[in-house]
């Protein structure tokens, strides 16, 4: 019979996690405990129950959520995951992140996140789409352009932002539906998407990376890269570090760890992940497994998968001098710990991977304007939000001498509870 472990030995959830580094931040800036007691807990929570006519005639009942932590500074923002793993607990955590990351590079932006518990690929397209637009239809109003507005997250696109585009504006009256495009960001270019939205994320995270190297002097032509995550976020980020010259030596995904000390060229990687689904079997490399991968010798280690992937159990055998973190929540309180007794510096996530709510902000805007900006215009503006939103956080931790996740959070904590100071608790 196992034992039953102790509330310190019991893995903590995400939430929990969130909740940990909340404190450690609040602590130092002695926030405020009204706003402090606002800021952790979430606005809303729903979650919606729906039936889905599935191709072969039979109905299955799917559950989605959408969990809206704060909005003091603008319309609920955050992404939508189609994934096995999605919970309740996760969404808030993934909520209050989103609050904090808009804070942090300064758009008017609150935080919200929602998805569906479902393993995407054993759903067929026309069934993804029915799932996707039954799922908008049962958010209903409590998701809005001026209110709520979605975007891509894990395994959700473009071509999903247009299903969802188009069952929102079904539900408006006709003489209302061409003011409404800004209902969801990441949307296919024609519909009213943004250009530079789809490398977005990946993009913020290679701006920062430069910015990280001009800073400590480092030669980003010589430098070796690892990748986890092929998504997205990791295949981006993985081919617009490779025009610095940079080497990608290591790269993981659900399907295996691949390596080669030459360099894995990820413009190819992509197309044969296109056509595998995977990275494994990728010819000019070698297997690696799990351990190994993370024991790679690298400059610069891009964590762009799911959550706790660096943790107590891992945080020890990294064996490089940064981590970009391009996923939400890839390290945990006991990972941080470790990382900074090894002297790895580490790009917080809710900084790091911002670009994407910043072009998706880019993207509300051309749409609110009936504008559509020019991809250097696009960059430029992302660029200069992202790295000042990398200055804020440099100044905090230097100012309280932490690392660079507290500094982020005292970042986003000191703004929001100016704005609450501001405005005043009703009535
Ligand atoms: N899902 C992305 C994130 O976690 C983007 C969210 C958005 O653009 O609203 O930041």
């Amino acid at each position: 019979m196992g034992k039953t472990l102790k509330k310190s030995e019991k893995e903590l959830s995400l939430y929990e996690n969130v909740k940990l580094q909340f404190n450690l931040a609040k602590k130092i800036i002695k926030l405020d405990t009204g706003i402090s007691k606002i800021l952790e807990t979430t606005m809303n929570e729903l979650v919606v129950n729906f039936p889905v006519k599935m191709d072969n005639g039979s109905l299955e009942i799917f559950t989605g959520y959408r969990v809206q932590h704060n909005n003091a500074l603008g319309p609920f923002k955050g992404g939508l995951r189609f994934h096995p793993d999605v919970d309740i607990d996760e969404m808030r955590a993934l909520a209050t992140w989103m609050t904090w990351k808009s804070a942090i590079v300064q758009i008017p932006f609150g935080g919200a996140k929602g998805g569906i518990q479902i393993d995407p690929s054993k759903y067929s397209k026309t069934e993804l789409e029915r799932i996707s637009r039954r799922f908008t239809f049962a958010l209903g109003n409590n998701i809005g352009p001026e209110y709520d507005i979605p975007a891509p997250d894990v395994n959700t696109n473009a071509m999903i932002m247009g299903w969802i585009l188009d069952t929102y504006i079904s539900t408006i009256t006709p003489n209302n539906r061409q003011h409404c495009f800004h209902i969801v960001t990441g949307k296919p270019i024609g519909l009213g998407g943004s250009l530079g939205r789809d490398k977005a994320t990946g993009q913020g995270v290679v701006f920062l990376i430069e910015q990280w190297a001009k800073e400590t002097n480092f030669d980003l032509s010589k430098a070796t890269y690892m990748v986890q995550g092929f998504g997205n976020v990791g295949s981006w980020s993985a081919k617009l570090l490779k025009n610095h010259g940079s080497k990608l030596v290591a790269i993981e995904d659900m399907t295996g760890a691949i390596f080669n000390s030459n360099g894995i060229d990820p413009d190819e990687l992509s197309k044969y992940v296109k056509k595998t689904g995977g990275v494994k079997g990728f010819k000019k490399s070698e297997p690696l497994n799990h351990d190994s991968f993370l024991r790679t010798r690298a400059d610069i280690f891009i964590p762009a998968a799911l959550e706790k992937q660096i943790t107590k159990k891992t945080a020890h055998l990294l064996n490089v001098k940064l981590i970009a973190e391009g996923a939400n929540g890839p390290t945990d309180l006991a990972g941080d710990k470790i990382l900074e007794e090894k002297g790895i510096h580490l790009i917080p996530d809710v900084l790091c991977n911002s670009g994407g709510v910043i072009v998706s902000y880019f993207e509300w805007l051309q749409n609110k304007r009936s504008e559509a900006w020019d991809i250097e215009q696009v960059d430029e503006k992302l660029s200069k939000k992202i790295i000042n939103g990398y200055k804020r956080v440099q100044e905090m931790a230097e100012k309280h001498k932490c690392n660079w996740r507290t500094a982020a959070y005292i970042v986003a904590l000191s703004h929001l509870e100016t704005v609450y100071k501001e405005r005043g608790i009703f009535p």
